[in-house]
């Protein structure tokens, strides 16, 4: 039976009563499930009947395919309408292994898996839950990546919600259109930033949907409770624009007021239509993603993952790589290639954790430096966007990165450029050649975007750099000794942060929230991750990681006075519990 979910423990009360209500049918309804789930959106819309035969089998929320018993079979109108032998749910994961497997493409797999979605949500994140290290790659970064490039075409159901600049002045309409009210966790982006891959317009969709899988993987955010959004602005991508199968609005994008008001109109109809949602920005680009933070942050639950939860998981990183290079965060002098979302969103959070540690914030900012497109960004250089200001020091310029890495001589190198091989041999030997044990992290995403690969930074270093990437690689022999390059995937963060702010009820999600994030997951990697030099926990533990960061981020709330909820008597017990668990209920 089906543990109690998020969605029992914060809709008992109305639960009971729709219980009651199926009761008088004869159908025994577990609470907390996904049936529990669909028949609270049925009664919303005054309509109590469980769905049953064919239309049961076609709702992925509630259906179990071959995993339906005799029983429930005969009961649900089942009969004849599934092969004669019932399946358990292992045996079923067995098969949707073997059928990813057979696929000898990535972008097969990720199709294989997507239809498991649209089909059987429980077996989908059973199969995602359990095999996450081999699954992940495959329904988010890389293969995502791809699936967003070719999604017009490869387009098979819409999931989620798309509003478009067409829909202005009635997107709370838009909005209400989705069956489901009860919405706790929305990503929305409007495709500008896709991962590395520049402007993919609604083709971006993937991105969304992939991240929303995780919310519900890693940190058991129930499936039904769970939007993803896109926001069609138009694109600037001439491919998009000339393609006669793309599902996108065809003309450039929208800017300046008209854009800011389509926003706005979005964010007031979600705090109307799901005042109970943390909003998610994902994948803006950079002109928009720090300004819409800057608008909304301090008026309603939202924060972009992009620059707070990458700054929460490569901050997490630097912290434990301490164990592995010694010395202490506040000594580190940090060159960034890469001065974007991520890059500054990095800084900004290892300013306030070296703070916290006693300096003061100029000499903290005095600690990170920056190499753009336009090389070292210095107090003297022009036009220098908003964001950059912070970290554009008084010092002599350097025009490329080999020229940066001599003149500031850093301890950490971190890339989030999107530049592949920016990190070339040369790069890695002087960083080699400056420290015993270099900290170099190439963020960029998805893999052929990244500024060098582990084989690389572990060859070109004698094995002595501590690395981290963006997207996954495989453990690396080098003399003779093996290293598992640890993912700096902001999966270990968001999922968690994202729960932390549900129980609580969080009305912001603060600094200090992602601060205490990044210290928890820092602390989660053991000793025999750093014999393997892996500098992140292993993916395995994901759900206890993002328990532990939903307690810190809900423990914030409550101390900061931004929480909506009253404190539960034990938080871990009310997380724990809080946690969708993808089985089966039985339905008789
Ligand atoms: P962004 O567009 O905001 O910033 C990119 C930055 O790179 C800009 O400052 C740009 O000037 C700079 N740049 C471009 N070409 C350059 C060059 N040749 N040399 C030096 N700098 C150059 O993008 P972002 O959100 O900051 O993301 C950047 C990269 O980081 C992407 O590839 C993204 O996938 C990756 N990323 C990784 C993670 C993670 O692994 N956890 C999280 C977020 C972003």
């Amino acid at each position: 039976m089906a543990r109690l979910g998020w969605c029992g423990l914060c809709l008992l009360a109305d639960r009971i009563s729709i219980g009651l209500a199926i009761k008088r049918k004869n159908l025994q309804i577990p609470r907390g499930s996904a049936m529990a789930d669909i028949t609270q959106q049925r009664a919303e819309a005054g309509e109590r009947a469980m769905p049953k035969g064919a239309e049961l089998l076609q709702n992925p929320l509630l259906n179990k395919g071959t995993a339906f018993s005799h029983a429930e079979r005969r009961a649900l109108g089942l009969q004849g309408l599934l092969p004669p032998r019932v399946l358990s749910m292992e045996e079923q994961v067995e098969r949707v292994l073997e059928s990813v497997r057979r696929k000898p493409t990535d972008i097969g797999k990720y199709i294989t898996l997507m239809a498991l979605h649209d089909r059987n949500r429980t077996l989908f994140y059973r199969v995602l839950l359990d095999n996450l290290a081999e699954m992940m790659p495959l329904v988010y970064t890389p293969t995502v990546g791809q699936a967003c490039q070719e999604y017009s075409h490869i387009f098979r159901k819409a999931r989620g919600i798309y509003v478009s600049a067409e829909d202005k002045g009635q997107i709370k309409d838009v909005l209400e259109n989705w069956p489901s009210k009860d919405i706790r966790v929305i990503v929305v982006t409007d495709g500008e930033r896709i991962l590395g891959l520049g402007d993919l317009g609604v083709d971006g969709m993937g991105i969304p949907v992939g991240k929303l899988s995780l919310y519900v993987a890693c940190a058991g955010i129930h499936p039904s409770q769970c939007l993803p959004v896109t926001i069609d602005v138009g694109t600037d991508s001439r491919e998009r624009l000339q393609d006669p199968l793309y599902l996108g609005l065809q003309h450039p994008r929208l800017r300046g007021q008209s854009y800011d008001a389509l926003l706005d109109e979005f964010v007031e109809a979600v705090q109307s239509v799901f005042p109970k949602a943390v909003l998610q920005f994902e994948d803006f680009g950079n002109v928009n993603a720090f300004r819409l933070l800057k608008a909304y942050r301090d008026r309603f639950c939202c924060f972009n993952d992009d620059i707070q939860g990458t700054a929460a998981v490569t901050l997490a990183g630097l912290l434990s790589a301490m164990n592995l290079a010694g010395g202490r965060l506040q000594d580190q002098r940090i060159l960034f290639l890469g001065a974007g979302e991520a890059g500054t969103g990095i800084a900004n959070l290892t300013v306030s954790a070296m703070v916290e540690q006693g300096l003061d914030e100029s000499e903290a900012r005095q600690r990170c430096w920056f190499v753009d497109s336009r090389g070292l960004v210095v107090k003297s250089r022009e036009n220098l966007a908003e964001h950059k200001l912070p970290y554009a020091h008084e010092s002599e310029g350097a025009p490329d990165l080999a020229a940066a890495v001599k003149l500031i001589q850093p301890t950490a190198l971190i890339g989030v450029s999107g530049q592949r091989g920016a990190f070339d041999r040369r790069v890695v030997e002087l960083m080699a050649g400056l420290h015993e044990r270099p900290i170099i992290f190439a963020l960029s995403n998805p893999t052929t975007n990244s500024e060098c690969t582990a084989e690389e930074a572990y060859t070109w270093s004698g094995g002595r750099a501590v690395f981290a990437s963006g997207s996954p690689f495989q453990p690396v022999t080098v003399d003779g000794r093996t290293f598992v390059p640890g993912q700096g995937n902001n999966v270990y963060i968001f999922p968690g942060v994202g729960l932390g702010a549900v129980i609580s009820g969080a009305r912001q999600i603060s600094e200090a929230m992602f601060l205490a994030a990044a210290r928890v997951l820092a602390g989660k990697v053991t000793a025999e991750d750093y014999q393997q030099e892996c500098i992140y926990p292993a993916l395995s533990r994901i759900r206890e990681v993002s328990g532990d960061i939903a307690k810190a981020v809900a423990e914030r709330a409550y101390e900061q006075g931004l929480a909506g909820s009253d404190r539960p008597e034990s938080l871990e017990e009310a997380i724990q519990k809080a946690m969708y668990e993808p089985t089966y209920p039985e339905y008789m």
